[in-house]
């Protein structure tokens, strides 16, 4: 059946590759042709093609020409100087045949899977000057800042040479070039500058100038997998400070770390007690002989076993389970019990096995839960009454429902207490969750695997490439939660003004293309999320790698010894050797190995990563040795010095199997590019947490009959095929994770992109000012409908609540009884309030004009002074922007907020997913309302003073907020920000 499926699936890729060899063919010809030209006729193709674009013709039917004019530009440019990355390089590239293939792909919106060292940067280069010559924003999208400005300097001399503009967008951008950069034709830059300038432009541009994109039409994702898949998980976020902050790391923090020693220390004591029960059952020992053991020792030795798989449950980590694990008999006996636990009848008593520990950890699924003797600690540990309360909810709905049938209660008091009550709800939520965070940080998450600590911060590794992600952070807290873990200053009092998945970002864009050299393992996923096909591309050598079989051992220890073996007898033969490690932790614990043995290495991992090219361009020398996190070369190719393919080339090492086999194919990709001999080897060992955790637990079985004696590897096919199986299960289920997270965020995503539009139409409007009586419009209708419902229903029709409204939003009066009349409709209703409101703002507008203008006068009028008219018009926009910021703001908030609690309802059955789309929905809806209402409120709050004349001579230029350019406003943001404090703003400084 899935041979069958591979034949239908390989038919229609290689159908496909067929149909892109015809037009390769085309593209020679035409390249054929171009080569009579002259430098300046090839330049002036751009021109024809752009003209030719006008007039209707398609982007595919200039492609075999645009390809053509690439590939000829390329030929010209053979053995010239290019400066790239600060030295001169001789250009000795023309496309090839297969290349142009890759290109053919990426232009019908593909991913091409060449393999490393096929040249990809050189590919992109065709679907960047073809679709850039639609006028649109073309975006390439880099790994890292190094290859964005390598890649725009080298790859940019084409685009130069045919009269395209390219620039690199990289960390060092100054914010006011960006706009400029963005202007280019081609810009390459890395996801996260695209994706945070997005960001930026759409939470903190005050005025369309500020803002730098110019849209999204196609982008051409480099290295694919590791973007969209690997650094998909965290999202970017812009933070900053914020107005109130609730935040109580610092006070729970020692709180937390007390708990989990606790645990830590009742599960020592537990194991210890079971080592020493084992001890003396001789259990511990080796011997042929089999033990005599009485009924009451057995159920001792059964019952040490128990705690042992207690343990497992509590701190998995623990350093006597792991010693007593690797005899392959105990491990089957303490799996015993989890199969006999996880049996459906004995659910009750695995519930009450697991009340002994404090809190229950589940490593496979990044999870934990208090139990309640953890609870119990946990209240003990205050003296006063503070922590008792920490996970009791409360029942907001139950308690309003007591105040509301309060008969000693007034309104206003009924009122006062609701609000106390909610604020008092919050708090609690806040810290809850605070909490949660805090043991997730002690629990899951681990220094120099999940972080590492730079200059004072915790920076995030990512887990699949290894690479630092400086200004990214964990979110909804536990960024704050692993500093206050570990010490360093907590970033308190930011909250989120932005946020987006790269997932979402590059949705955004009309046409999406990737390349990578591995994409197959994840074609699924490209296909159902982005909608990206994957297509193998031929290499352009046959490639010669040979792929060792794995090498299998019981413990880490016999791992890395034959692991280190391995390394002195290729290091013998003066080959080159690269050695993949899949955390900081595991690459300096092998560094340390490598230093016991003399062996000279250089470590590239995420703590000098600034020396990543420079490590690479050395690791194909003769002898050298490298030992790197998967970071490893993803951009930068290893290339071999002189004599080493006639030693046997790169060999490529892997001191573990990852959680995903596209990881694996990627390392051993570092050797044997462009027809280059190479070899590749992994090493795993029973003790890897891809062996651990998701290999079935037959494995065990296996292994007691087949453990073979120390040091030596085991060899078997079935072991190669059950890490294969363990690994797709692991892909399946990340895959399962991101499709989740996707979900949730496609809830936000939507409501992003309103918010967004409306923020960008408000930036944009010539004229804010019927902008604003548009707001003021809708808000009274929107309530009105709060009132008046029905005519017969009970409470459906109430005129004097509708007057009381409008009188405590709006500073008018209206007549006792206006809306008090049975002919009148809604609409009649709707359009008396409507058109009074309107006429008090339009008459407040010329009042302030009015104002203005007096200013003005007073104080000398100059040729450059804005009319008070278009003034207006810039303070009501900054009005209606620093509305709806704040209130999204808070709105991001609360939705992190909902994210946590409807995961916390899932005990009761109901699906947290459509939980929190229902909720998110009506949070949002309620969002614009308030938006609009606070909008207008502010509205005829705000006022122009004219400012008194003082009588100081060296006062220059007095009325500089009033003839401040549009670009310049900082000073109408000061005015607002005073207004809202209550003080009138002044217009002098
Ligand atoms: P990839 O990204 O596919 O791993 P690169 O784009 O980094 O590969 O290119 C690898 C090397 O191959 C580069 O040094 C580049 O100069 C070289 N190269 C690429 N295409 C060609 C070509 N058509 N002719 C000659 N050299 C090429
Ligand atoms: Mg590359």
């Amino acid at each position: 059946m899935f041979g069958l499926l591979k034949k239908i699936f390989g038919t229609a890729q290689s159908r496909l590759l067929k149909k892109y060899w015809k037009i390769v063919s085309q593209v020679n010809t035409c390249e054929e042709q171009l080569q009579a030209l002259s430098d300046e006729d090839l330049r002036g193709k751009t021109a024809e093609f752009r003209q030719r674009l006008q007039e209707g013709e398609t982007l595919d039917q200039i492609l075999p020409e645009a390809y053509a004019a690439v590939k000829n530009a390329c030929r010209r440019l053979f053995g010239t100087q290019v400066h790239v990355s600060g030295y001169d390089q001789g250009w000795d590239m023309v496309p090839y045949d297969v290349q142009i293939v890759g290109a053919i792909a990426m232009h019908h919106g593909a991913i091409a899977e060449m393999q490393t060292g096929e040249g990809k940067t050189l590919t992109a280069a065709m679907p960047l000057y073809l679709n850039s010559l639609s006028g649109k924003p073309t975006h390439l999208v880099t790994v890292n800042d190094y290859l964005a400005q390598r890649d725009c300097d080298w790859i940019g001399s084409i685009f130069r040479f045919l009269g395209v503009s390219v620039a690199a967008l990289t960390n060092s951008t100054p914010h006011q070039n960006r706009k400029s950069t963005y202007a280019a034709d081609i810009v390459y830059g890395t996801a996260s500058e695209f994706g945070f300038d997005y960001l930026r432009d759409n939470s903190m541009a005050q005025s369309r100038e500020e803002q730098c994109q110019r849209g999204h039409f196609f982008a051409i994702v480099d290295e694919v997998d590791s973007i969209l898949i690997d650094e998909a998980r965290t999202p970017l976020i812009i933070s900053g400070p914020s107005a109130a902050s609730r935040q109580m790391y610092d006070e729970l923090k020692d709180a937390v770390g007390d708990l989990v020693r606790y645990q830590r220390d009742l599960c020592n004591k537990l194991a210890t007690d079971a080592r020493k029960i084992l001890e003396k059952l001789g259990r511990l020992e080796d011997s042929a002989e089999p033990r005599k053991l009485s009924k009451e020792d057995e159920a001792e030795e059964k019952e040490a076993l128990r705690k042992l798989w207690l343990v497992s449950r509590g701190t998995p980590h623990n350093k006597i389970l792991k010693r007593l694990r690797e005899d392959p008999n105990l491990r089957a006996d303490i799996e015993k019990w989890d199969i006999y636990y996880y049996a459906e009848p004995n659910k009750e008593e695995r519930a009450n096995a697991l009340a002994e520990l404090y809190i229950i950890v589940d490593e496979r699924d990044s999870e934990f839960e208090i139990t309640d003797k953890g609870i119990q600690k946990w209240a003990e540990q205050s003296k006063d009454q503070t922590y008792s309360d920490d996970f009791v909810m409360l029942d907001l709905g139950g308690e309003y429902a007591k105040i509301d049938a309060n008969l000693e209660l007034s309104e206003p008091e009924k009122l006062q207490q609701k609000v106390i009550l909610r604020e008092e709800d919050a708090k609690r939520k806040e810290r809850a969750h605070n909490l949660r965070q805090l043991m997730r940080a002690h629990l899951l998450m681990e220094k120099d695997v999940d972080y590492i600590i730079a200059e004072e911060k915790i920076v995030i590794i990512d887990e699949n490439t290894g690479r630092p992600q400086p200004g990214r952070r964990f979110s909804d807290g536990l960024h704050q939660a692993i500093e206050a873990k570990e010490g360093v200053a907590i970033q308190g009092e930011t909250q989120t003004y932005a946020t987006i998945t790269l997932q979402n970002y590059f949705r955004m864009y009309d046409k999406l293309a990737g390349m990578t050299g591995t994409a197959m393992t994840e074609a699924n996923e490209f296909k159902e999320i982005y909608k990206l096909e994957v297509l193998a591309i031929p290499t352009h050598r046959k490639c010669c790698r040979e792929d060792a079989d794995d090498e299998i051992y019981m413990t880490e220890r016999e791992k890395y010894n034959a692991l280190v073996k391995d390394i002195q007898e290729i290091h013998g033969k003066e080959r080159p050797i690269l050695i993949g490690t899949e955390s900081v932790e595991v690459s300096e614990k092998l560094s340390r190995i490598l230093k016991q043995n003399k062996l000279e290495h250089t470590v590239l991992n995420a703590k000098n990563h600034a020396r990543e090219a420079e490590i690479i361009a050395e690791a194909g020398k003769q002898g050298a040795i490298t030992v790197a996190t998967n970071m490893a070369g993803r951009g930068t190719d290893i290339k071999l010095k002189r004599g080493v393919a006639d030693s046997g080339g790169l060999h490529v090492i892997g001191t573990t199997r990852h959680q995903s086999r596209r990881i694996d194919r990627q390392l051993r990709g570092r050797c044997a590019r462009q027809g280059d001999p190479g070899t590749s080897k992994f090493y795993v060992s029973f003790e890897d947490s891809l062996m651990r955790l998701f290999t079935s637990p037959r494995i065990t079985s296996f292994l007691q009959r087949f453990r073979p004696p120390e040091g030596e590897p085991i060899s078997a096919k079935v072991l190669n095929k059950s890490i294969e199986t363990a690994q797709k299960r692991v892909e399946q289920r990340n895959y399962m994770i991101r499709k989740h997270t996707l979900e949730y965020d496609d809830v936000m995503n939507k409501q992003r992109a309103e918010i967004y539009s409306f923020r960008n139409e408000v930036l944009r409007s010539e004229d804010t000012l019927s902008l604003a009586r548009e707001i003021l419009e809708t808000v009274c209708i929107q309530m009105s409908h709060k009132f008046f419902t029905s005519r017969t229903a009970e409470g459906g029709w109430n005129p004097e609540g509708y007057r009381q409204w409008l009188m405590t939003h709006f500073p008018l009066t209206f007549e006792n009884g206006v809306f008090d009349n049975d002919y009148l409709q809604i609409n009649d209703i709707e359009r008396l309030a409507v058109d009074k409101v309107l006429n008090a703002f339009i008459q407040k507008i010329a009042h302030e004009a009015e104002k203005i203008l007096t200013a003005q006068k007073l104080f000398g009028q100059t040729p450059q002074m804005m009319a008070p008219e278009a003034i207006l018009h810039e303070v009501t926009r900054n009005l209606l922007i620093r509305n709806i910021d704040q209130f999204w703001q808070e709105h991001l908030l609360n939705i992190d907020h909902l994210r946590t609690e409807v995961h916390l309802r899932s005990v009761g059955q109901k699906d947290p997913l459509v939980e929190f789309k229902h909720e998110a929905f009506a949070l949002f809806d309620s969002l614009s309302l308030r938006i609009k209402q606070e909008i207008a409120h502010a509205l005829f709050k705000f006022e122009m003073v004219i400012p008194k004349p003082q009588p100081a001579p060296e006062r220059k230029a007095p009325l500089k907020p009033i003839i401040a350019p549009r670009t310049d406003l900082s000073r109408i943001t000061d005015l607002e920000l005073k207004q809202e404090s209550g003080i009138n703003p002044d217009l002098v400084t």
